[in-house]
């Protein structure tokens, strides 16, 4: 079944437009890897899926509801309730531990303390976290923040995990085993993931891949061809 559905979605920051009319879905559980050329509406396309911005036309329906009748307040329930994201700074409070950033979303939500760390601890370890538990940001790599920022992310159990370039700061080996752990985590728990990625090596991960280029989805599937050297 399809999650996350858009039809012809058009977004313009000025004149000249940043998406063209887009169409995607994303299946149940699929991990679907997004990707193209720095300024060809991978951000812009994710922010409209995820709710962040509105398009100018179009139609973006999760499950049953269209995002584009929802109040400011009806879509910020949703990314707190129905959605994760995750950015390519983890964007942790560095005044609070692992476990306590990882269970923040959870207490927002009105989830006692004890249920919130419990389950705080067990996505920690679940992405291999589990050491930098008690540790605040400052002292941790830059690979645990992002594991941290991932827990937080998924604590929720979200149908729908966005991700913009998630490794986007990490050295490849790191960004690589934080997406091992990502995917399985994902896939353990029926999350749809749309991954935002500039690289061939972390879209490897996906299911499936949707290149875009100059704001249009690339029919041609010439971008994926050159990215991986075909002629
Ligand atoms: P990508 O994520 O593929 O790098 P973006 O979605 O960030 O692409 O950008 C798509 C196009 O929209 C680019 O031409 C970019 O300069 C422009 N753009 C993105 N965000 C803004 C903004 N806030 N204001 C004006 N132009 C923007
Ligand atoms: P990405 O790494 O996804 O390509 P960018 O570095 O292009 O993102 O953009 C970073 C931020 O700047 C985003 O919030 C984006 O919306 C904004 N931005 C991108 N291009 C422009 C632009 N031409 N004018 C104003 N803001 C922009």
């Amino acid at each position: 079944a399809t999650v996350l559905r858009a039809r012809g979605v058009v977004k313009s920051y000025g004149p000249t437009p940043a998406l063209r009319g887009i169409d995607l879905d994303l299946a149940e559980r699929e991990i679907l890897a997004l990707t193209g050329p720095s300024g060809s509406g991978k951000s812009t396309l994710l922010h409209c899926l995820a709710g962040i911005l509105r398009p100018d036309a179009g139609e973006i329906t999760y499950g049953e509801l269209a995002l584009g009748g929802c109040s400011e307040a009806e879509r910020s329930r949703l990314r707190r309730t129905e959605f994760g994201v995750l950015f390519q700074f983890g964007q942790l409070v560095e005044e609070l531990t692992a476990a306590e950033n990882a269970a923040l979303p959870l207490l927002l939500t009105g989830r006692g303390r004890k249920e919130a760390r419990t389950a705080a601890l067990e996505w920690l370890d679940r992405l291999g976290a589990a050491d930098v538990a008690d540790v605040r940001p400052p002292r941790m790599s830059g690979g645990q923040q992002q594991l941290c920022a991932a827990a937080r992310a998924l604590v929720t159990a979200p149908r729908v995990l966005f991700a913009d370039e998630p490794t986007g700061a990490l050295d490849q080996l790191t960004g690589e085993k934080l997406l091992g752990h990502l995917v399985r985590a994902a896939r353990e728990q029926g999350t749809s993931v749309l991954l935002v990625t500039h690289s061939p090596g972390i879209a490897a991960y996906a299911d499936r891949e949707l290149s875009l280029y100059d704001g249009e989805t690339d029919a041609t599937g010439l971008g994926a061809g050159q990215r991986i050297g075909v002629p």
